[in-house]
This record gives structure tokens, C-alpha cells and sequence, in this order.
């Protein structure tokens, strides 16, 4: 694989290995981020409509509460209590059973009996408060301490009401305390009713009880509205503690149930939010409990199974808003977030592996022609250079390539001269040493190769007690040959008997001119009788030989062996002597001496 994909492939798995992890952690990271900051949200969002509705509710209690306050209101009051309080216990009871049979019995609206009730100066107080709200307002009646009627806007089922649960949980023992009587829902006129009774109180005393039923549907779905275009994709609702629901954008009030899963949780009467299933989909949710609806000893809260819906009565339960969004939908937006991030992760890991072959190519080209060159040079093409191309690290390696290459092109230039120097010299020494060994006319040994032969072989034929023998050859009357044909036929003469001498020995023995016309022949390991074959063998060849100019040529000898007694000298003497017989016993002769 070239430099350039394996950069680009790491960089390629690293970028898709990052971008996996960074997604994996994103979406874990950001889902447990996101659902921690969606269940905050969640819970303030409950929050803040817990206290919208729970604001609403003190609003219409202090309505009410102001509503009763009305001087007309204390004074009838004051004078209905003083004329059932001058009355004994059973008198009273006598005259309220009494008053209450006549309210029943009493069908015409007005009948002098009624009217005293609907008409007198604080039902007129009453009415006129009630039309000023139509929409809002049901009945508003006004009791004594007593719990007998004193005024109403509508004519009631009875007169007495001190034995209501409301008008008991107002009157609180004589306490005194506002109570909102959770009443339900009435489909006939469809509307969300909550009594609120309060107690009229004059110096510390309960003087009487106002009972005014609110619609509040209008203002629930109001909030419920509100809230759920406040946050995108979450529903939100009003539910009592025991799990049914009072308000829910879409549905009839009091029509539904929670899960039993939520109905535990409201149950802890905790603000809090969580996530669970509801309807087989997983939703997280915000609960928080409405104020009011806890009820204390200055505003009690509740029903009883005789408010307007007797089936779904408030028994102590207080509502919670109970704001939910489906998980998925931040889900999805995770994972759309997620698609992105890997999207644009793969974006860059394309742009940095394109720009990483890009770079990779850069680089590795200008080594591949480095790589070219280097072999060419190793290949010997010294007069090869490399192009530079840039003044970077591999422009400067490049550089140092070609001065490199330069000088070792120098070095071998200078090599090669001194090697032929070298070889010019050599032969000129082993010419000089042939030459100093050499004799120059005839081309055989001289006298000093002659010499340094035979005093190597004295020494080894010593050693190894070898025999030895050499024999000295002299032209007959040379002279003459000279003096008759020249001087030069008698070089001829000589370079022609070298050739003949050399013809008549072994390898190993050595021929030498060590005179003008006096040779030496030196015979390694040869006795005297054998040498002196061969110079009897070397005088018939050379008279037998036919020398263009003569009528015949003739060489004396002398032979002699080397012994124990023997050096040098003496060697080359004895055989000099031989010589000097022979020549003076008539020459074309040998003698051995
Ligand atoms: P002898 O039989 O007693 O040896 O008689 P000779 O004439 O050969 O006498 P000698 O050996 O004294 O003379 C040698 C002669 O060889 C003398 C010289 O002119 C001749 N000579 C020596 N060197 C050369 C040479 O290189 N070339 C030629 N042409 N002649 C040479
Ligand atoms: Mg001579
Ligand atoms: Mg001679």
C-alpha cells in the first residue's frame, strides 16, 4: 500500500472511530442532560400552573369574602341571630323546622313568604353582585349563625343548612374558617362549580355563613391552555389525589383516571417529576400540588359525595397539575441532532482523507523520485540529479542527494585516475624489474637474476639436501664471427643460441647471459652425469645448428655439481674451470669438474 492510502486510511478508520464514540457519547450524554433539564422544565412548568390556579382560587375567595363584608349583610344578620338566639333550644329547633316546612311547601316564587327571602335589601345586594359576573356566579345565599337562610338569589331545595358538611366546615366550631367545596362538575350546565363558603364574623364571633358557587370551568381550561402552548408537545392537566381528572384540554372534567402508577406518585403529595408509561408510551412528568387544595385551618378544601356529581365527590383529595411530554419527542430531537452531528463528522473525515492522500501524494512522490534516483545512482548512473522542487525537508533532502552524488562522482573520478596511476606505475615497475632481471638483447635472465636464482637454490638443495649442478657455456672464437659478418649478425648470433639454450632445459631450470657471449644454466636437483648430458645434448644441437652465415658454431663447457663444500663461488668456479679446460683441450667440448 502507498504512503499516501495508509495516511488516508487511518485518518479515515480514526475519523469514523471518532465520530462513533462522540455520537455514542452525545446521545447517551445529551439524553440523561436533556431529560434532567426536561423533568426542571416539566416541574416548573406545574409549577407556575399550580399557582396560577391556586391564585385564581384565592382570588375568588377574597371576592367572596369581600363580597360579604357588605354592612346590610352584618346588620340583618345581627338582627336574625338576635331573634333566634332570645329563643330557647327547642323553640329555635321548633321554629326552624317550622320555617323550613313552609320554604318547602312554598312553591310560588312570590309569595310574600319567599320574596322576604329573595327580595329584602341583601338579596338585592346579592343579585346585584351576581349579575355583574353572570357567566361566573351560581347562587349566592347568606345564612345566620343558626344556618337558616336570610337571603339568596335562588330559591333552594330547603331553608336550613346548618347540618351541610360545607356549612359545618366553614362554621369550623365557631372558629370560622373559608372553605371551597371541590362540587364538581354539572354536564347539565356544563360548567366546573366550586362553592365558597365563608364565615361572616363580627367582634370574633360567627355571625353568619356566604355561600357563593363559582363556575371555573372557563378559567382552568384557560390555564390548562395557557400552559400547554407555553411548552411545545406537552399536555397538561388537573388531577384530584385520587386520580381522577378535573381538568384536561378536550375532555369532559372529572370523565377520566390517571394510571395507578401516577395516582402512587400524587399520592406522596410531593412536587416532583418522573417518568412512566401511560398509555403504553413513555412520558416524563411534572407534578406539583395545588396550595389551596391542601386544605388548612384557614381555607379548608374538599366535597362530599353530596356535591353536584354524587358519584365523584372530593373526599379530601387536593388537585395537582400534572404537566407530560412524550419522551420520544426530545428523543427524536436527540437523535436528529445525532444524525447531524455523524453526518458532518463524515463530512470532515471525507475532506481531512482526501486532503490527507492529497498531502500523502505531496510527500511521497517527491520520495518515489528519490527512491528512482537513488537506485540509478546505486546502479551507477552518477551523472544523474535529482529536480528539486521546493525548499522544504524533502527539498533540502533532495539537495543533500545531488551534493551527495556530486562529490562521490568526484571521489570516483579521482578514484579511477589514481587506480590507473596506480596500474601505470605497476607496470612500469615490473618492466624496470624485468629490466633488472632481464638481459636487454637476448630477452633471457642476466647475470643478477642468475645470481639470485642460484643462491636460492644453494639454499634450498642445502636445506633439503638436494643436488644441484650448473654448467658455463662459452662461444667459440665469437670473435671471429663478429669480425666476419658484423657486429650485428653477431647479436643475431646470440638472441638465436639464448632461444636454442632455453629449448634444451626443463621449466624449472634457469637460463642467463651472464657475459658477452658466456651463459650460466642452473639445474635444480640434477646430479653431475645428468647436466652433463645436457650440455653434451645443448654442444651437438647448437653444432649441429644452422646459422645462415656459418659454417658451423660451436660452444665450449664446463659442468659442475654442487657439494657440501661448495658455495657460491666455489660452485661457479669449478665449473669455470671446466670451461677453461674445455677450451683449452680444443673447445666443442664439456668437462666436467
Ligand atoms: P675463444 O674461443 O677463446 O673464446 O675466442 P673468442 O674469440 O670467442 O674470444 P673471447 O671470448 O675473448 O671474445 C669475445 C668476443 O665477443 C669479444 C667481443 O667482441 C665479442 N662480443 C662480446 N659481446 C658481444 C656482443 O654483445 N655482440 C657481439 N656481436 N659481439 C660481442
Ligand atoms: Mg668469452
Ligand atoms: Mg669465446
Amino acid at each position: 500500500m502507498k504512503l499516501r492510502s495508509k495516511i488516508a486510511t487511518v485518518m479515515t478508520i480514526l475519523g469514523i472511530t471518532i465520530i462513533l464514540l462522540t455520537s455514542i457519547f452525545y446521545y447517551y450524554w445529551s439524553q440523561h442532560l436533556l431529560i434532567e433539564e426536561e423533568m426542571d422544565t416539566l416541574t416548573d412548568i406545574s409549577l407556575s400552573a399550580s399557582h396560577e390556579i391556586n391564585t385564581h382560587l384565592y382570588e375568588i375567595s377574597n371576592t367572596v369574602l369581600t363580597l360579604s363584608s357588605s354592612p346590610v349583610i352584618r346588620d340583618t344578620l345581627i338582627e336574625s341571630n338576635n331573634h333566634f338566639s332570645l329563643l330557647t333550644v327547642e323553640e329555635r329547633e321548633d321554629k326552624i323546622e317550622t320555617l323550613s316546612q313552609q320554604w318547602t311547601e312554598t312553591t310560588d316564587l312570590n309569595s310574600p313568604f319567599l320574596q322576604s327571602y329573595l327580595n329584602n335589601p341583601v338579596a338585592s345586594h346579592l343579585r346585584l353582585q351576581k349579575e355583574l359576573i353572570k357567566e361566573r356566579y351560581g347562587e349566592l345565599f347568606i345564612t345566620n349563625r343558626y344556618g337558616v337562610i336570610i337571603a339568596t338569589t335562588n330559591k333552594l331545595t330547603t331553608i336550613n343548612h346548618a347540618h351541610k358538611y360545607w356549612w359545618e366546615a366553614s362554621f369550623n366550631d365557631g372558629i370560622g374558617r373559608i372553605f371551597i367545596d371541590d362540587r364538581g362538575f354539572d354536564a347539565s350546565a356544563y360548567g366546573y362549580v366550586i362553592g365558597v363558603v365563608v364565615p361572616i364574623i363580627y367582634e370574633d364571633k360567627i355571625i353568619g355563613i356566604m355561600k357563593c358557587n363559582v363556575n371555573i370551568l372557563d378559567i382552568l381550561d384557560h390555564v390548562m391552555l395557557n400552559f400547554e402552548n407555553l411548552y411545545e408537545d406537552s399536555t397538561v392537566r388537573i388531577v384530584r389525589t385520587g386520580g381522577l381528572i378535573v381538568s384536561e384540554l378536550g375532555s369532559a372534567p372529572l370523565s377520566k383516571v390517571v394510571p395507578d402508577r401516577l395516582i402512587e406518585v400524587l399520592d406522596q403529595k410531593e412536587n416532583q417529576a418522573f417518568a412512566m408509561k401511560e398509555n403504553e408510551v413513555m412520558q416524563l412528568m411534572g407534578v406539583s400540588e395545588v396550595p389551596i387544595t391542601k386544605g388548612s385551618s384557614v381555607i379548608g378544601f374538599g366535597g362530599s359525595y353530596e356535591s353536584i356529581d354524587h358519584i365523584k365527590g372530593n373526599t379530601g383529595e387536593s388537585w395537582h397539575v400534572v404537566v407530560s411530554i412524550k419522551r420520544a419527542v426530545f428523543s427524536k430531537m436527540i437523535e436528529s441532532t445525532t444524525q447531524m452531528l455523524i453526518l458532518i463528522g463524515i463530512i470532515i473525515t471525507l475532506i481531512t482523507s482526501f486532503v490527507s492522500l492529497y498531502l500523502g501524494k505531496k510527500i511521497s512522490d517527491p520520495l518515489v523520485a528519490l527512491t528512482h534516483f537513488t537506485h540509478k545512482v546505486g546502479e551507477g548512473s552518477l551523472g544523474e540529479r535529482i529536480k528539486v522542487t521546493s525548499n522544504d525537508e524533502i527539498g533540502i533532502l533532495s539537495s543533500s542527494f545531488n551534493e551527495m552524488v556530486e562529490n562521490l562522482q568526484t571521489t570516483m573520478a579521482s578514484k579511477n585516475e589514481l587506480i590507473t596511476e596506480i596500474e601505470k606505475r605497476t607496470v612500469a615497475e615490473e618492466k624496470l624489474k624485468s629490466l633488472t632481471i632481464t638481459d636487454e638483447l637476448t630477452k633471457i635472465n642476466n647475470r643478477r637474476a642468475a645470481n639470485q636464482f642460484l643462491h636460492q637454490t644453494i639454499e634450498r638443495a642445502e636445506r633439503y639436501d638436494e643436488k644441484l649442478s650448473v654448467i658455463i657455456l662459452d662461444i667459440d672464437h665469437f670473435k671471429k664471427v663478429n669480425n666476419s659478418h658484423g657486429h650485428d649478425y653477431g647479436d643475431t648470433v646470440l638472441i638465436t643460441l639464448s632461444s636454442i639454450l632455453s629449448d634444451c632445459i626443463r621449466t624449472c631450470d634457469m637460463v642467463a647471459r651472464i657475459g658477452g657471449e658466456e651463459f650460466l644454466i642452473i639445474l635444480p636437483q640434477i646430479s653431475k652425469e645428468s647436466a652433463y648430458q645436457v650440455a653434451e645434448r645443448i654442444r651437438n644441437t647448437v653444432s649441429e645448428y644452422n646459422f645462415t652465415k656459418l659454417d658451423q658454431l660451436t660452444v665450449s663447457m664446463g659442468v659442475a655439481e654442487f657439494d657440501s663444500t661448495d658455495d657460491f663461488d666455489t660452485l661457479l668456479k669449478r665449473a669455470d674451470d671446466g670451461l677453461y679446460h674445455s677450451k683449452n683441450t680444443g673447445r666443442n667440448k664439456v668437462t666436467l669438474f
